[in-house]
This record gives C-alpha cells, structure tokens and sequence, in this order.
C-alpha cells in the first residue's frame, strides 16, 4: 500500500476548524488507498509566545528547559489533530517525538536527528491508524527532550519519509508552493513548478523560510521528492526534486537573511591559524558564520570580516573577544543592523553577467554594498537592513524573476503518477537508501568530493571607496574586457573607510585583468591593484556544509597545520571554497583528503 507523510505547518493548524481540514484532507488521502503519517506543528504563533513567555522570566533560560517548553506547542496539535479524526469517525494515534524513537544528538535548541525508529509506526500504521507525528523534537540518549531548531517540522517530515520509504511527501502550508523569492516581501515573486535540491538548499539557507534547510538536505540524501502546497487551496504546488525545471537559468531565486549581524576583527597578522583561533572558538558554540572576508592590509595586517545571526551576535562576540586577545587583533567591531540578500541558480556557474547585473542593479538605487561573497551558484551582498527590502525587490526584479520565463512550465504530477513511477525506479536505489540509513547517523556530515583547481589567478584592488556603484562599475568593466570572473569577494571597509576587492580569473587572462583593474583602480581612486599569477583552490563538496559548523573550522585546521595560509573563502550549503597560494596546492589537497578521511563518501 502507498504511504504518504503530510506536514501541516503551524498556520494550517492554527485554530479548530482548520484543525479539522487537516484532518479531512488526511482521511481522504487515506480513503484514496494510501497510509498516512501526519506531522503537525504547533498551533499558529505557539512557538513565538511560549519563547516570549520565557523571554519575560529572564533572557538567559538554560536551553534543555526551553526545549522541554517548547515541546509542548507541538504535543497539544498533535493530540487535537487526533481528537478531530476520532471525531470525524476515523482511527487516529498521536505520538511525541520521544514515543516515535526520533533519536537525536544532545544540542538544545538545534538538535540533529541521529536515528528514527520506525516499528511502532508501522504497526499502527498497519491497525488502520492515521498516525501523527509531533514534529520538531526528539530525544538525546539520556531521554532529554530536544528540539531541531526553528521550522524544524520540515525535517521531521522529510526524514520520516525517507525511513519510512514514502510514495510522497507533502509539506502543506500558507502559499501554494515555492516562489522566485518570499512572496510577502515581493508580491510580485512567482510560484516555481520545479526546483532543484541544491538551489532549495541555498535559498532556504539563506532565509527561504517557507523550508527547513536540514530538510532538504534529507531530501537530497535520501532521494525523497518533496512536494510543498497550499493547505487552503488544491494548486498544483511545487515539487523539490534532484533535476531542476531550468538549470540553465542564471538565477532561479532570491532571498533574503534579514536578521543578520557583522563582526569585523580588526588588524591581525596575516599568517595561518589566525582564523582557526577565531572561527573554532564560535563554532564551540555551534554558531554558523557566513560571508568571511579578509581585508588583506598594508603591513602584514589584516581585517577578519563575517556574519552571524543576529541573535546569536552576543555570544559570537564573546568567543571573538577571546580569540582577538590571543591572536593580538586590534580590535573588534561590530554591526547588529545589517541584512543579507543572495541570489541563486545553477546556471550562473557557466554565464558571465550576473554579478555586475546584480551590482548594478543596487547602484542604480543608491543601496551601498558593505560586503560581497559568491560561490558557484550564489551571489551574497551585505546591505543595511533598512534597505534591504526593496534591495530584495530590486534585484528579483533586475533578473525577471517577476516576469514569465520563469512561470511553471512544468506541473507537479499528482500522487498516483508519481507512485507508479518510484515503484519502477525503486529496486537497487532504495536498498542502497536503506542501507545507508541503517548505518549512519541520518544527519551525520557527508563529503562527496575534494578537489584542486590551480588553473586560476588572483587580482586584488584595495582602497576601494565605500560608497554605491563601486563595484558594478568594476565588474562592467572586467567583462567588457572579456574576463570570465569566478570568485568574487569584498571585505567589508577598514577603520579608515576602504574595502578590498578580490576576485579570481583564468591565468591566461590575468594580464588583461590586472590592466583593466588598474585602469578601473586609477578612474576610481583607489589604492593599489596587486595580483598572484597561481593561486590553488581547493573545494569540499558534500551536503549541508554550512549547518555544519564545523566544516570550515577543519578545513582551516588541516591547512594551518600544514602552514598554509587561507587567502579567500567562500561557503555554500554544498561547497566551501578556500584559496590558498598556488604552491602549496597539491600539500593542502593532501592535508583536507586526510582532515576529511572520515566522513567522505
Ligand atoms: P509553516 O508554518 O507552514 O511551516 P512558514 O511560515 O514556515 O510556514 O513558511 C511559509 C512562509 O514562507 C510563507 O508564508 C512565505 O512568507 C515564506 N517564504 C519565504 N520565502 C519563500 C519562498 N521563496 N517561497 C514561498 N514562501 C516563502
Ligand atoms: N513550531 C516550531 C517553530 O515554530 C517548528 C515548526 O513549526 O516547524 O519553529
Ligand atoms: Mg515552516
């Protein structure tokens, strides 16, 4: 018999009544021949006020009781979704995350799922129950009961699919699917039929609230196709899958990280180690850091620039404090007011034109960029919050996101097909599934791929002004010469209010790059251009690598242990890119492939 897993979020279970049309919709998928396992959220803004009732006791609540008290939002839907199927005439169990044996490691607040039991769903599945699964929470080994993070019903869904092997996976909330960027920032964002795992993966990383990141990670690990609808309406709705509906789009999607905050370490010597002793001691916190930047300054110094949530800025700065005391920084800054907007697509990996449209774009606005990081299908800016908004709409705009191209071309195929289908593709894919999951803690970091890549070089402009249109007028102006820019990285301004812009190029093309920067550093007035004919970079590839926080932080230490200095860096949920000096490529391939030994695939 096909199963099915539907996921109601917190505003499709927000009052009684739609209680009650969860339930129906449940009883018809099951009238229609399927099992089915709920998982519902906590009812409406459940989550939020029990953290504001925390919030008026003290703001430093010890996070296993907050995870015990947040627990209990999603207990109370789970047994008024089962009170409502009884009373609809249908068989119904209700069980916690700790009753279905969702295993998890012991990090409060942000719990990674290490293991699912799935016997006792299955036989209540078998005695005709619908079963509801409270989403959200798991137990540690000693019984605790912690919680996945905010939005972390997604997860659950996801990864009770992908053990339980589901037909199907509907994740039912309060829009029709999946649009170019959050339709209630840009009204004019459009509903994508298709899309692939790994542009899901950034978006949602990058502040696509309408997914759990981690749950797409499950999706692509487990080959569940996620399918995500409206929980009012019977639209069509967006499916999640491997191959997406255009990959040869520069730019699929736009989102944006709202609650960002910037921490800048002032005037450390550039030599290996430093950013291990900064990035380890926040990752002891299990805080994820984005947009790393170094400002390479005069004198052997240099600037360490990235972001944070913003709520958790208080406790990275403490680690930072620490690590800038024992690195002899000369300070540390910071910016609580700051926002991230990122654009995303498979296809801008192989196009040039896309940064500078972008830049463009927010120049022509009169928005300042205060930080740039790219990696192969994503562009980040750091812009002031204030902005941010209408930066987001500005450039969903600038990339027609809002006009047709992008409309569904391709609709989501109802359950049956998609049944028939898997059952035909199943046989050796879903045994190999099966024994991965048997063997591996679900969450648990996979590597797929280490690579070096020494056929680039590396052109910098430093003092470069901080102010609008700088850096459209740079990249205008490298392509009109030609130049195929891949890496792209802009510090944020030192104290004396520059910022360094580095970006990387095919060696055969450095000479004409590093004239047009010169002719583009003279027009502009800043400082200096400099270069490095070779340099090495070298990508781990794998999934989730930014929730794992301690990807980076491994990747710097197997490097500065081989005393080899980080230049730039970029990081993606599916990639971190570091570059290093052409020289010490092969030595730092061989020092990430044993760092990395453990856990590659
Ligand atoms: P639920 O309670 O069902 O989990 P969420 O509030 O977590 O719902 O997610 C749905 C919301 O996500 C939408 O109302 C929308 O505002 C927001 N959102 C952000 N980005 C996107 C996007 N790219 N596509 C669709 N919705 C988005
Ligand atoms: N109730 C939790 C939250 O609000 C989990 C979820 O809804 O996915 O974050
Ligand atoms: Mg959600």
């Amino acid at each position: 018999m096909p199963l099915i897993v539907q996921k109601f979020g917190g505003s499709s279970v927000a009052n009684p009544e739609k209680i009650l049309r969860a339930a129906r919709r449940a009883i018809r998928a099951q009238q229609e021949g399927n099992q089915v396992v709920m998982v519902v959220s906590a009812m409406g803004d459940t989550t939020d006020d029990l953290l504001e009732l925390a919030a008026k006791i003290t703001d430093r609540p010890p996070a296993r009781e907050m995870d015990m008290l947040l627990s209990t939002g999603e207990q109370v839907s789970v047994a008024l979704m089962a009170i409502a199927i009884h009373s609809l005439g249908h068989k119904a169990l209700s069980l916690t995350g700790a009753q279905i044996g969702v295993k998890t490691d012991a990090s409060y607040r942000k719990a990674r799922i290490k293991s699912i039991e799935t016997t006792r769903l299955r036989k209540s599945l078998d005695d005709g129950n619908i079963v509801i699964a409270a989403g959200f929470q798991g137990i540690d080994d000693d019984f605790n009961i912690t919680t996945l993070g905010r939005g972390g019903s997604d997860t659950t869904a996801v990864a009770l699919a992908a053990v339980l092997r589901a037909d199907a996976c509907e994740i039912y909330t309060d829009v029709d699917g999946v649009y170019t960027t959050d339709p209630r920032v840009v009204p004019e964002a459009r509903r994508v039929g298709r899309i692939g795992y790994d542009e899901m993966l950034e978006l949602a990383s990058l502040g696509a609230g309408v997914m759990h990141s981690r749950s797409i990670e499950f999706g692509k690990k487990f080959d569940v196709p996620i399918h995500v609808r409206s929980s009012f309406t019977d639209q069509l709705g967006t499916m999640i899958v491997a191959e997406p509906e255009r990959p040869d789009l520069p730019v699929s999607g736009a989102a944006i990280t709202k609650d960002e905050a910037r921490i800048t370490v002032q005037g450390v010597i550039d030599r290996p180690g430093t950013s291990l002793e900064i990035f380890s001691r926040i990752a002891a916190k299990n805080i994820s850091v984005d947009m790393i930047v170094q400002n390479i300054g005069q004198s052997g110094r240099a600037d360490i620039s990235f972001t944070v949530p913003q709520n958790e800025l208080d406790t990275a700065l403490e680690a930072v404090r620490e690590a800038a005391k024992v690195v002899s920084a000369e300070g540390v800054t910071s910016d609580a007011n700051v926002a991230k907007i990122s654009v995303v697509g498979l296809g801008m990996a192989k196009q040039t034109g896309v940064a500078e449209k972008m830049f463009r774009s927010l120049a022509d606005a009169g928005i300042n960029i205060q930080m740039i990081t790219t990696s192969e299908i994503k562009i980040s800016v750091l812009v002031s919050r204030e902005r941010a908004p209408e930066a987001l709409r500005i450039v969903h705009h600038a990339f027609q996101l809002d006009t047709s191209p992008h409309a569904p071309r391709e609709e989501p195929k109802a359950r049956g097909e998609s049944h028939a289908a898997r059952e035909n593709s199943r046989g050796d894919l879903a045994a190999a599934v099966v024994t991965r999951l048997q063997s591996m803690n679900m969450e648990e970091l996979t590597i797929d791929d280490i690579s070096l890549d020494s056929s680039q070089a590396r052109v910098t402009i430093s003092g470069v002004p901080d102010k609008p249109g700088i850096a459209a007028k740079v990249f205008e102006d490298v392509a009109a010469a030609g130049i195929f820019v891949d890496m792209i990285v802009q510090s944020h301004p030192s104290a004396a209010g520059a910022a360094t812009l580095s970006f990387t190029v095919p060696q055969n093309q450095l000479s004409k790059s590093v004239e047009a920067a010169r002719r583009i550093a003279q027009s502009l007035g800043c400082q200096q251009v400099t270069s490095s004919p070779i340099i090495s970079k070298l990508s781990v590839s794998g999934v989730g690598l930014r929730t794992h926080v301690g990807v980076a932080i491994r990747m710097f230490k197997a490097l500065s242990d081989a005393g080899v200095n980080v230049e730039m860096i970029n990081t993606s949920e599916v990639r971190v890119n570091v570059v290093v000096d052409g020289a010490a490529g092969e030595k730092g391939l061989a020092q990430l492939q044993s760092a990395f030994a453990d856990v590659l695939r």
